[in-house]
C-alpha cells in the first residue's frame, strides 16, 4: 500500500509532519507516531502542531526529542489525517508550495493535494500508520504504540463506532501487546470530565433544539457559553456527541462560533444518513457517521436553517427501523 511512499521517505533526511486544525487524538497520534517511527529509521522528523489541540489527548502524547527542525530545512513534508489542504490551516501555503509532499489519510471525502497520497477508508489514520510501520519494517515499540492507540480509540469512540473491522481490533491488539496503558488512556479520554465541562453540559442541555419529530437535535454553543462555564473549547471534548446520543435522534448537529458570522458545524448520525455526503455538499467532509464543515457570512439562525433543510431532504424516503440485523 505504501510502496510509492517508502522509497521517497527513505531518501529524505529532514521531515516535517502536519495534521488538521484543532488536532484530535487521531491527528496527533498519527503525527507523533509517525515522528517516532521515522526517528527509528534515522530521520530528523518534527511535528508542526496546529492551534487548539484536544487537551486530554495531547497530555497523553509521547512527543520524542525536540529536534529544533525548521520547515525551511525539510526535504519532505507529510500531512496526516487531513482530508483537504484547507484543513492544514496556517501550514497550507508552505505545504502546497513544497516540491516533495505526501498525505496519509482515512477520509472518504479526501481531495488530493499532495504529490503522493495514500487514502484508505478505515477506522483511523493511526490504523493506517500501523500498516505503514509494518511495511517499512519498523517494530512498533510501547511509545509509538501509545500514540497510535490514542488515535484508534479517538476515532472509534473507544471501540464503539461502525468504522471498526477485525483488522482495527487486530491492530489494537498488537498495540496493547507492547504494554500500552489502555485503561489509563480510556479513563483520561472517556471517563474523566472537569466540573467546568459539566457546567457547560448543563447549558448545552438547556439549549438543545429538536426538529423533524425529534429525528434532528441541534445544539449551538457560543463563545460566551464556554466563557461562562470557565472552559476552553479544546477541553470540552465530547459535547459534540450529546445531540446524537438522545433517543430517537438520527442526526445530531453541533454548531459553535469561529468569529464574526463564522461557525464550525459538526454532524453525527446514528444509522441512516451519510453525513459525509451532506458535509461535502456544504463545503466540508468526513465520514459516514461523523463529519463537519465551516460556515461563513451567515447568522447562526441561517446556518441552522440551512442544515435543517438539508437534513429534511436526506430523511426523505428512509424506512425507519432500529433493529440490529
Ligand atoms: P469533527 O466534527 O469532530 O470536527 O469532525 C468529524 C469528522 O469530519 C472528522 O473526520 C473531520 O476530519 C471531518 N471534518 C470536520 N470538519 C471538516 C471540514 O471542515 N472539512 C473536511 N473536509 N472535513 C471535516
Ligand atoms: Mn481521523
Amino acid at each position: 500500500m505504501f510502496e510509492k511512499l517508502i522509497p521517497v521517505i527513505k531518501k529524505a533526511n529532514n521531515i516535517a509532519i502536519f495534521s488538521h486544525s484543532s488536532p484530535d487524538g487521531d491527528a496527533m497520534g498519527s503525527s507523533y507516531g509517525m515522528k517516532l517511527i521515522l526517528t527509528e529509521i534515522g530521520k530528523n522528523a518534527e511535528v508542526f502542531l496546529q492551534e487548539n489541540p484536544d487537551v486530554p489527548a495531547e497530555s497523553l502524547m509521547i512527543k520524542g526529542d525536540n529536534t529544533g527542525l525548521e520547515i525551511k530545512d525539510c526535504d519532505l513534508l507529510i500531512a496526516m489525517d487531513s482530508g483537504d489542504s484547507e484543513r492544514l490551516g496556517k501550514y497550507e501555503e508552505v505545504f502546497l508550495s513544497h516540491a516533495n509532499t505526501m498525505a496519509i489519510d482515512h477520509h472518504v471525502t479526501h481531495k488530493e493535494y499532495a504529490k503522493l497520497t495514500v487514502v484508505e477508508d478505515i477506522s483511523s489514520t493511526c490504523e493506517l500508520v500501523v500498516r505503514f510501520a509494518n511495511e517499512l519494517g519498523v517494530k512498533i515499540n510501547k511509545e509509538i504504540a501509545n500514540n497510535l492507540y490514542i488515535g484508534l480509540v479517538t476515532d472509534t469512540g473507544n471501540f464503539k463506532y461502525s468504522c471498526i473491522t477485525g483488522d482495527t481490533l487486530r491492530a489494537a491488539a498488537g498495540l496493547i501487546d507492547t504494554g500500552v496503558n489502555y485503561s489509563e488512556i480510556s479513563k483520561i479520554l472517556f471517563e474523566t470530565k472537569s466540573k467546568e465541562y459539566y457546567a457547560l453540559l448543563k447549558t448545552a442541555l438547556e439549549k438543545l433544539k429538536f426538529y423533524h419529530d425529534g429525528k434532528t437535535a441541534v445544539l449551538f454553543l457560543s463563545t460566551e457559553d464556554y466563557t461562562a462555564a470557565g472552559i476552553d473549547e479544546s477541553e470540552a471534548v465530547g459535547i459534540v456527541n450529546i445531540p446524537s446520543s438522545i433517543e430517537g435522534v438520527e442526526v445530531g448537529v453541533f454548531i459553535r462560533s469561529r468569529g464574526e458570522r463564522e461557525y464550525k458545524v459538526s454532524l453525527r448520525s446514528n444509522r441512516y444518513v451519510n453525513v459525509a455526503e451532506l458535509a461535502s455538499k456544504l463545503g466540508g467532509g468526513g465520514h459516514e457517521r461523523a463529519s463537519g464543515y465551516s460556515v461563513k457570512d451567515k447568522t447562526v439562525h441561517e446556518a441552522e436553517i440551512q442544515v435543517v433543510e438539508e437534513l429534511e431532504k436526506s430523511y426523505d424516503g428512509i424506512k425507519w427501523n432500529n433493529k440490529c440485523i
